[in-house]
């Protein structure tokens, strides 16, 4: 089950603090570091960032910001064969867009190759590694087990000189890929598996984003990873729960590869997993080559480029990262909680306009043909500087089919035959015909309007028990609206131990209704734009729009009716 998170917090009493900024406000009353704080968001350009990368992101450069620090970017790029230059550059946009900003600091792994590579040879030089020419296999099957030791490796005790003259083969691409690795020499009996003698060097002959055929050994994330934190001086190297048991061999690297006394600290924190999605980069890669959604930003995906095309704005991302906290325990965070802070964002900025999805015609009859006029129509009414704007108003309507019932149960005050409800802004109607084919379908409706009511209140304090919304058939900018609802149906469609996740694909999470009306004011909209379609929810201009006809995402519903329809069965 989820964890229970109250969502009715108001966002300004946000920025919780939490254990890191703890622990880092401790040192530095101790004078640590000298009193610097500097982390790092370190991705592996294997794919699109996701929200659970956002909440790292937030963490990282949140501290920075907090303790007047800084934070860098860095791509952990020693996996030539997973990582593309696409990643980089949408891992750069993403973390621009969240709003944060590495300044001059960007880094990657691969320039610090060569220096990394020195030190391997250090390492051969002290007797502390050594080339092992076994393969994967049988090297994972010598690693024995928490309560059992491993195995030595029979080439573990090869001469200095010989491990020196293989290591400089397997860098001049000698060898087959596989052929041997390369292996710190630390204990095979330690009860930390992580320090049996790890690899540190493989042999990959896949050319390199960014350093092309240069090499063809590339170092293992524990080898690089604490050694590019101490180059840059991180303070804090902040990284997810699973990474707590390499813990030993960062710090043994470091202490055996670094002279000065000052040492990056690496703190652990529960990594963000939330119901109903999956969050992980090799599984989202899957959903976008098998081509079960429309890319990396489609917006359904988890991932931030799929959050912003979906309507998402960084601020209630970052306030959703607030909200969730950071922990040391492992969870699962329900995505209504993500939804709400979308809800509750957008709530506070987002223009307002009316827009019909699903058209029925209404025909005021009492209306002159060619006339229109345009009516005040409040723009944010939780920002009253936001201001109004003029609605047209015309003979010939669209309002929404379930807005209207020909034979309304006693509970229905919308449009009904005989009935009177105000069009919002603009006047009362009442319903005095339904049109229909000769099969019985409904065409439209007529009805008449009373020109007293103008504005929405009746002189005579007459009162009506709805209000409509509708736009005028001849001012509308016809739409597509795509309409979402999860990617998975099951609450945790990783969790199911002999079925695979996709098995759990909602095949309903994408509905395009191409036949939507919304009016004009949307006309000057730009791509991502965010608007309130009243009643309906919040939206946003797709990019896939054209000026003759725009595309509209449905960002999230005005309210979570999903938690509810799902809880009634
Ligand atoms: P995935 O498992 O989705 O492929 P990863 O951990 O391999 O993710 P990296 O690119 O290595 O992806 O992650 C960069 C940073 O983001 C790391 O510091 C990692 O700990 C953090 N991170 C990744 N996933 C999450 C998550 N779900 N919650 C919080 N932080 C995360
Ligand atoms: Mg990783």
């Amino acid at each position: 089950m989820a964890e229970n998170i109250n969502i009715t917090e108001n966002t300004d009493t946000l920025k919780k603090p939490n254990f890191i900024h703890s622990i880092i406000s401790e040192e530095l009353k101790q004078g640590k570091n000298n009193g610097r704080v500097h982390t790092r968001f370190p991705p592996e350009p294997n794919g699109y960032l996701h929200i659970g990368h956002a909440k790292s992101i937030c963490l990282n450069f949140g501290i920075a910001e907090k303790f007047a620090g800084k934070c860098n970017l860095r791509f952990d790029d020693t996996n030539p064969t997973k990582e593309e230059v696409e990643y980089v550059e949408s891992i750069m946009e993403d973390v621009r867009w969240l709003g944060f900003d590495w300044e001059d600091r960007l880094y990657y792994a691969s320039d610090y190759f060569q220096k990394l590579h020195d030190f391997a040879i250090q390492l051969i030089k002290e007797n502390k590694a050594y080339v092992d020419d076994q393969d994967a296999e049988t090297i994972s099957n010598q690693k024995g087990s928490p309560t059992r030791p491993g195995t030595e490796s029979p080439f573990r005790n090869r001469s200095v000189e010989e491990n020196l003259d293989l290591f400089r083969r397997m860098t001049n691409g000698e060898f087959e890929e596989g052929a041997c690795v390369l292996r710190a020499k630390i204990d095979m009996t330690s009860p930390n598996m992580h320090m049996r003698d790890p690899i540190i060097y493989r042999i990959m002959k896949t050319p390199h984003h960014r350093t092309g055929d240069k090499w063809c050994v590339y170092p293992m994330y524990d080898f690089a990873h604490g050694q590019s934190d101490f180059w840059e001086g991180i303070t804090h190297s902040i990284c997810t729960l699973e990474f707590e048991v390499h813990r030993p061999l960062y710090d043994w690297f470091v202490d055996h590869l670094q002279e000065t006394d000052y040492r990056p600290r690496q703190i652990e924190f529960a990594r963000l997993n939330l119901t109903y999605t999956i969050m992980s980069k090799r599984k989202l890669l899957e959903l976008v080559k098998d081509k079960h959604v429309n890319g990396w930003d489609d917006p359904r995906m988890p991932t931030i480029s799929g959050l912003r095309r979906r309507g998402y704005t960084p601020e209630s991302i970052r306030n959703f990262s607030d909200r969730i906290g950071v922990t040391k325990v492992d969870g699962v965070i329900d995505v209504s909680l993500l939804e709400f802070s979308v809800r509750e964002h957008l709530n506070k900025t987002a223009q307002r306009v009316m827009g019909v999805l699903n058209p029925l015609k209404v025909i005021i009859t009492n209306y002159p043909e060619d006339e229109s006029e345009e009516l005040d129509a409040i723009n944010n009414p939780e920002d009253a500087a936001m201001g109004t704007r003029k609605v047209p108003f015309s003979r010939e309507l669209y309002i929404e089919q379930d807005d209207f019932m020909e034979n309304p149960p006693s509970k229905f005050f919308r449009l009904s035959p005989g009935k009177e409800v105000r069009l919002r802004y603009a006047y009362f109607i009442t319903c005095t015909e339904v049109v229909k084919d000769e099969n019985g379908n409904i065409l439209h409706l007529l009805c008449t309007y009373d020109p007293a009511t103008k504005g929405g209140n009746a002189p005579d304090g007459r009162k009506v028990k709805s209000t409509i919304h509708w736009v005028s058939a001849k001012h509308a900018v016809k739409s597509e609206v795509r309409l979402y609802d999860r990617l998975f149906k099951d609450e945790n469609p990783d969790g199911h131990k002999d079925v695979d996740f996709k098995e759990f694909l909602n095949p309903d999470s994408l509905k395009v209704l191409t036949e939507c009306y919304v009016e004009p004011f949307v006309k000057s909209a730009k791509p991502l734009d965010h608007f309130q379609f009243e009643r309906l929810g919040y939206f946003n201009l797709d990019y896939d729009s054209t000026p003759e006809k725009p595309v509209f995402n449905l960002t999230v519903q005005l309210r979570d009716s999903w938690t509810k329809e799902q809880n009634k069965g």
